[in-house]
């Protein structure tokens, strides 16, 4: 271990005795013996990366990657070559899955290198022996393969224009090592530059420097200056076309759709603003997005300049724009202060969605941010509700993902535990001190990594005893559950949909005038968003409504054929576990067997796959013929999430 962070534990310690001496006035570091795993021995462990074979002693800092794409054979050929920091050991180690290495040079010559391990998650590590003080680049040769994880390769057929093929990369967590060897963990930041060879007629983009054009050859360069972890090397490359929305920010589409994401992203520049006057300046030049297709397992990911995001957010009222928010909010929380390991995982995503609040309340106004927080407070509440039960260790926002996925750790925890916490600590010590406090924090740390527990040292220094005892850091932290002081978020726009849900469960869906009775007039109801419909049903769902108020609701609103997959797939979810009496099966079959071949986001169709499995055995048999016809059109994240829920249902779990 490097003898920096040995000191960087110790002081943490030294502080922490202070916890036990009855004289000190200042606020306590959260050392306690007790909620460090109670293991002295493991506290040296917090910096360790349970998920990189790489080592602290030889560390990379600079990538120049060269390939080419291959759109028939579906592989990348390239060679990556990483410069070596220049205090280094006499080896250095990369992480490697699923590719082929033909050639391994240091500095142009043969060194001796081998690969060690093969394990099925974290795959092998290449070891370059030899390194001498003056060694200075290592080059690795090599071509990814079917397995590649990171790689979802999209035929012309599956695009919005047909014409070409699309192909785009998924680093975060641990999949950065499927299609280039490197050093895989958040601990590790370097700076890259690449030229990469895409077929003529494409447009390659990556994290980094991107072009707004296609060029004659198909071959692109790019350059990253900011150094950055792995997670956030990103490649995408299809039939694109570009449209500018401010001076540092545009989207990048299929030509097809390009327009009405310009259109439902066009708040962009004002939201960077926001953000930066709310938590200091943006550090990555352009803020450029890229939509996906449609199988893109998540809403959207903080590529460094080049957000990937889902479709499924482009529907026309620009009411899913907290998505942006989001990843913009990334590139503070998480791309400029990272977490060391995903351990930590909650510092990159609690901070983020407790900025994305943050600049959705300055663009959109407190009612709209109370919305969205209501809505995190409930996906945290049935999130819990499930976890409590079956892993109640997975709800520490401190996460010990030893031999686990971290993965695993993309839950309701990490976001919203983690939001609702700093949310608490936010009124605990009032708005102004905060803010200069999460400036202060973001400009001192930014292009590092932090564990928890340094950023539980620093807040240790803005509160007081008073204060942190209130707050109950510890047991917020380490502890398992949501503490009694939970914020609850109250929201008066969506008291008025709980009043319409209470209204419409009122009635006997058989009374002839129950339609009208329940209907809510246009003016009220014109003015709601996707936020506000997601409550409805839900709330329908909470308040036990039977299929009969499902059908009097659809009857009013028309929810099946809507446009909007937020408000769909949380109909279909919550039809899905109801007999269908009165609905025709025929119609539902079809949207939902059609709904779930085109969309591949994980927060809408594993909920979906989940409402089937728990009808009877004839919706459990069409649920496994979907799954096996969508299969492949899914992202391997999305693949390895239903693989598994399915496998939980045959064992009878
Ligand atoms: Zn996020």
């Amino acid at each position: 271990m490097n003898r920096n962070f040995t000191l960087l534990v110790a002081s943490v310690f030294a502080v922490g005795a202070l916890t036990n001496c009855q004289s000190t006035t200042e606020a306590p570091a959260p050392v306690a013996e007790t909620i460090f795993y109670g293991d002295t021995s493991v506290r040296a462990d917090l910096f360790d990366d349970p998920h990189s074979y790489s080592e602290e002693e030889s560390k990379v800092v600079h990538l120049n990657w060269d390939a080419v794409v291959d759109f028939e054979r579906e592989v990348i050929t390239a060679t990556a070559t990483w410069t070596l920091d220049e205090q280094h050991g006499s080896e250095v180690i990369f992480d490697i899955k699923d590719l082929n290495i033909s050639k391994v040079t240091l500095d142009g010559q043969e060194p001796v290198w081998d690969l060690e391990y093969d394990d099925e998650l974290l795959g092998s590590a290449l070891v370059v022996y030899d390194l001498g003080p003056d060694s200075k680049e290592v080059a690795i040769t090599y071509e990814t393969s079917a397995e590649s994880e990171a790689l979802q390769w999209y035929p012309a057929e599956l695009t919005q224009g047909k014409r070409m093929p699309f192909l785009f990369t998924q680093s975060q967590a641990i999949l950065a090592r499927t299609w280039v060897p490197c050093q895989d963990r958040p601990g590790v930041r370097f700076t890259y530059d690449a030229k990469v060879t895409v077929p003529k007629g494409m447009l390659a983009l990556m994290s980094a420097s991107n072009p707004t054009r296609k060029s004659e050859d198909g071959v692109y360069e790019f350059s990253m200056l900011q150094p950055i972890p792995s997670y956030l090397l990103a490649l995408g490359s299809g039939d694109l076309a570009f449209i500018e929305l401010g001076e540092r920010s545009g989207v990048y589409a299929e030509p097809e759709m390009v327009r009405n994401a310009a259109f439902e992203f066009s708040q962009t520049e004002d939201m960077i603003s926001r953000a930066e006057y709310l938590y200091g300046p943006y550090y990555w030049g352009r803020y450029d997005m890229l939509v996906l297709p449609p199988s893109f397992p998540f809403g959207g990911m903080e590529n460094p300049r080049l957000t990937f995001l889902t479709p499924t957010v482009i529907v026309g009222d620009m009411s899913l724009t907290s998505l942006i928010a989001h990843e913009l909010a990334h590139s503070w929380s998480g791309n400029l202060v990272t977490n060391a390991t995903w351990n930590d995982f909650w510092l990159n995503e609690g901070f983020t969605v407790y900025f994305e609040m943050r600049i959705m309340d300055a663009v959109y106004g407190p009612d709209f941010a109370d919305m969205l927080e209501a809505l995190s407070y409930d996906d945290l509440q049935r999130e819990l509700a499930v976890m409590l039960e079956e892993d109640p260790d997975a709800t520490r926002l401190k996460q010990n993902l030893e031999g686990r996925n971290p993965d695993d750790a993309v839950t309701a925890i990490a976001y919203d535990k983690g939001f609702h916490f700093l949310k608490l600590c936010e009124q605990t010590v009032g708005r102004e001190r905060w803010d200069a406090f999460l400036k202060r924090y973001f400009d001192k740390y930014k292009f590092k990594t932090r564990v928890t527990e340094e950023f539980l040292q620093e807040l240790a220094g803005l509160m007081t005893q008073e204060e942190w005892n209130a707050v109950g850091v510890e047991e917020w932290v380490y502890g398992k559950g949501l503490p009694a002081n939970c914020p609850f978020p109250a929201s008066n726009r969506f008291y008025i949909v709980d009043e319409a849900v209470k209204m419409l469960l009122g009635v006997s869906p058989e009374d002839p005038d129950a339609k009208s009775m329940v209907y809510l007039e246009q003016d009220v109801t014109i003015r709601w968003t996707t936020h506000e419909w997601l409550r409805y049903i839900r709330a329908l769902e909470a308040g036990g409504a039977t299929v009969g108020h499902y059908r009097l609701a659809d009857a009013n609103y028309g929810f099946t054929g809507s446009p909007n997959p937020e408000i769909v797939a949380a109909w279909y979810t919550a039809i899905l576990k109801t007999d269908f009496e009165g609905f025709d099966p025929k119609v539902y079959e079809e949207k939902v067997e059609s709904f779930l071949t085109t969309v591949g986001r994980r927060k809408f169709i594993v909920p979906m796959y989940a409402s089937m499995l728990e009808g009877d055995e004839k919706r459990q048999v069409w649920a496994k013929e979907i799954y096996a016809k969508a299969r492949p059109s899914y992202h391997p994240l999305s693949q390895q999430t239903l693989d598994q829920l399915f496998a939980e249902h045959e064992q009878g779990l």
